[in-house]
């Protein structure tokens, strides 16, 4: 098969990690005798210097006659002061939008060799874990009617959380669906107790959970859930919850992972094309040094051979790879615990090394 890929490398380590995936990708085509074509368009920070904005029409346009989307990461220093609409990162919302990506699929899952990475003790995730968030990406708070107002104290500012009938049932079939393939094991998170749209998304899950018969269901509110993620990970399998809660806990889950450098992402729709990109951003800390971690795009691309291509053989040639090299003992220096590490090309060619 003959598979378009549109690149979009962005800024800082944006560049480095995305050049990485490309080459992981076109050692496992070479093995599977199919073929990735990539078209590279500009993005954030890079996209503001040569035409003036962060997300221009031609990478939109381009994007759309893909098959998918692979994104590294937009903003830097160079771009910190322009106004809220300038900046790189206002292309990050543009191109969900564009694309109508509603569903943010993060995997947070602690690696047996990583376990050391973890911040959490031993006996909490000896067991390692393996969370699937599914996150609702383009309705509830965020997208809510905002503004300023005379209040009861004087001016006051307010956001809307709303949330259709129609926008949960669909992510909740989603997440439904997601656990079907995995441990049939589903975690609804809302703040039902209080939160009038976490009632509705209740009751539209419970409804969706007697057509899912198969899939252990439960609910738990968001406070809850944020306490538990720490006390004990490995009780979930999938998570589904709305755009805000998700952004908040999918933060949460990472960071026990041990780095952010190894967590990749999936944003789909109803059509193609489907976004991939690692969860961090561009680090520029590190930009240009050779030293990002690539493992976090790279399982992105896996992702992207899953939900768009259909193609889990791909997906799990890559992902054993990873697998593999981290066994080995092989670190770049954000999972390194004894100062020895590889640099993000060293990396990558182990990867390629043992796909
Ligand atoms: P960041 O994720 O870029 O970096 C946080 C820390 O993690 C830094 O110390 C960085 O060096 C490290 N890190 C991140 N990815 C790494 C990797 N692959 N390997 C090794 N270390 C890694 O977050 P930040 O510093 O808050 O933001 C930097 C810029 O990125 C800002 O302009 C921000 O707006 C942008 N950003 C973009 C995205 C995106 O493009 N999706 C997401 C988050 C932040």
């Amino acid at each position: 098969m003959i598979y378009n890929i549109s690149l979009l490398k962005g800024d800082g380590i944006g560049t480095e990690i995305v050049d990485s995936t490309v080459k992981v990708l076109e050692k496992t085509a070479e093995k599977s005798g199919d073929k990735f074509n990539f078209t590279s368009y500009l993005i954030g920070g890079a996209a503001i210097d040569e035409t003036g904005q962060p997300l221009p029409q031609e990478t939109i346009d381009g994007c759309l006659k893909s098959d998918s989307v692979l994104l590294g990461a937009v903003g830097g220093y160079k771009w910190d002061n322009l106004s809220g609409d300038q900046r790189p990162e206002k292309a990050l919302l543009g191109i969900r939008s564009a694309l109508g990506l509603y569903i943010n699929l993060r995997p947070a899952k602690l690696y047996p060799a990583l376990r050391n990475a973890s911040p959490l003790k031993d006996e909490i995730v000896g067991g390692g874990f393996d969370i699937m968030i599914v996150r609702e990406l383009t309705g509830g708070i965020y997208f809510g009617d905002r503004g300023y107002r005379e209040g009861k104290y004087g001016e006051e500012a307010f956001d809307t959380e709303a949330y259709s009938v129609t926008e949960i049932e669909r992510i909740g079939r989603v997440a439904f669906e997601t656990a079907m393939k995995r441990n049939k094991r589903l975690c609804s998170i809302d703040k039902a107790n209080v939160l009038e749209t976490s009632r509705l998304w209740r009751k539209i899950m419970h409804e969706l959970s007697g057509e899912y018969t198969e899939v252990e269901y439960s609910d738990m509110l968001v406070d809850n859930a944020a306490m538990q993620i720490v006390r004990n990970p490995g009780q979930f399998d999938v998570i589904v919850t709305s755009n805000m809660f998700g952004d908040i806990l999918s933060d949460e889950a990472s960071q026990i992972t041990g780095s952010i450098g190894m967590l990749a992402s999936a944003s789909l729709g109803d059509n193609k094309p489907h976004l991939y990109e690692p969860i961090h951003g561009s680090a520029p800390d590190i930009a240009g040094k050779d030293i990002a971690n690539p493992i976090a795009a790279i399982l992105s691309a896996a992702m992207m051979m899953r939900y768009s291509f259909n193609r889990a053989d791909m997906a799990e040639c890559i992902e054993n790879a990873v697998d593999r090299v981290l066994e080995n003992g092989w670190r770049t220096a954000d999972i390194s615990n004894d100062g020895n590490y590889i640099k993000c090309s060293e990396m990558t060619k182990k990867i390629i090394e043992v796909l």
